[in-house]
């Protein structure tokens, strides 16, 4: 493993643009699917350093963009409720549900409580034995084992206190489902190097074989970003559709097998709703039978709850890859880091919350539309 420096040398960068440039002929949209994966590259202006004609479609790699409202709701209503110590990350705190958010709630006298770790939650239920301690599982592949094992343990421990709201979605479905819409514009996908750290490639042959796809497996630094850019251009440029992994210091293959085999014993897939993007099959996981008494929908019974989505906020279009960020009327006006509308615009990793954090307020002056008027 390397330090991240050396993963950000500017002569690289040129020398692997360079080789992009001489390699593309014709217009290509790829889509990166991980919110980290956006924020680098625009964060380090990787967009603007490519060939005109390759286009990076921001895709919706960002749990806590994706978390439905009704799950939001859900969290607001068991947080409101005494005797319950509602802990959560701190990114779910400023998400807007359907007239509030968790911070309203603690405000409001709610005990929300930020933590670093689903086993610092599981430690408060220990800890304070008469009160109910819930965890707000939110995440893709990647944050799910360690929630997983978290209620491992607090079932082997016997901690009955302790309960988790899940909301874990799944990548694999998300890249199909955006295969399989009528406005798709995708033609490669650079997947999300942390997701297959864990869940390995095997899941992505398929996917490439039947959409005929390339799906080049990429990291989180400049460097790793655009050789996968220039992976994937290649394979466009050949006619080719190969699952490829250019970020092999961290993925393997299979995966890694003990956080797989924690996953299996204490979650089993099912369909999901994303927020802004509509039920995907099989998209998301939850807890098994054996955990259910850990379930805290079921201990707190908050299903049907009716909830009412912003007028204005176009998140859905941003995470399916239709439009830039940009091209909300509400960004950056009526919809900030400080009163985001949106869940793109307050997560670290939503695509809204890059465009506003640097500065892409408006769509760059092409030629053409610079000597319009
Ligand atoms: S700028 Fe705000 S209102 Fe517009 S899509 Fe993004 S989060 Fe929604």
């Amino acid at each position: 493993m390397k330090y991240i420096d050396e993963f950000q040398d500017p002569a690289l960068a040129r020398r692997l643009l360079d080789d992009i440039a001489r390699s593309v002929t014709r217009p290509w949209s790829m889509m990166e699917v991980c919110g980290g994966q956006t924020h680098s590259i625009i964060r380090h202006g990787i967009d603007q350093l490519l060939p005109e004609n390759i286009e990076l479609i921001h895709g919706p790699g960002c749990p806590v963009c994706v978390t439905p409202l009704e799950v939001i709701d859900k969290a607001l209503e068991i947080a409101s409720r005494p005797g319950v110590v509602f802990c959560s990350f701190g990114d779910m705190l400023r998400v807007p549900g359907s007239d509030r958010d968790l911070f309203r709630v603690k405000s409001d006298g709610g005990d929300v409580r930020v933590v670093y770790s689903p086993m610092d939650a599981l430690r408060i239920a220990q800890q304070t034995p008469d009160q109910q301690v819930v965890f707000f599982g939110v995440g893709f592949e990647t944050t799910a084992p360690a929630i997983a094992m978290t209620a491992h343990q607090a079932k082997r421990l016997e901690v009955r206190n302790f309960s988790l709201l899940v909301s874990h979605v799944r990548v694999p479905p998300a890249i199909e489902a955006i295969m399989r819409s009528p406005s798709c514009r995708v033609q490669a996908f650079l997947a999300a190097g942390h997701v297959c750290s864990v869940m390995g490639t095997l899941e992505y042959p398929a996917l490439a074989d039947t959409y005929q796809v390339p799906i080049v497996v990429t990291g989180f630094e400049p460097l790793d970003i655009l050789e996968g850019i220039r992976r994937a251009v290649r394979q466009l440029e050949r006619g080719e559709h190969r699952v490829e992994n250019a970020y092999p210091r961290a993925v393997r293959p299979q995966g890694n097998p003990v956080a797989l085999s924690v996953l299996r014993e204490v979650f089993t897939t099912t369909d999901r709703a994303w927020r802004g993007i509509g039920t995907i099959p099989d998209s998301g996981w939850r807890l098994t039978d054996a955990y259910r008494d850990y379930d805290a929908e079921h201990r707190f019974e908050v299903a049907g709850l009716a909830t009412e989505e912003s007028a204005v906020c176009r998140s859905g279009e941003v995470l399916q890859g239709l439009i830039k960020p940009h091209e909300c009327a509400a960004f950056g006006t009526a919809c900030t880091p400080r009163t985001p509308l949106g869940a793109t615009m307050v997560s670290n990793e939503g695509a809204c919350a890059a465009y506003y954090l640097y500065r892409r307020l408006a769509t760059p002056r092409t030629e053409e539309t610079a000597s319009v008027g």
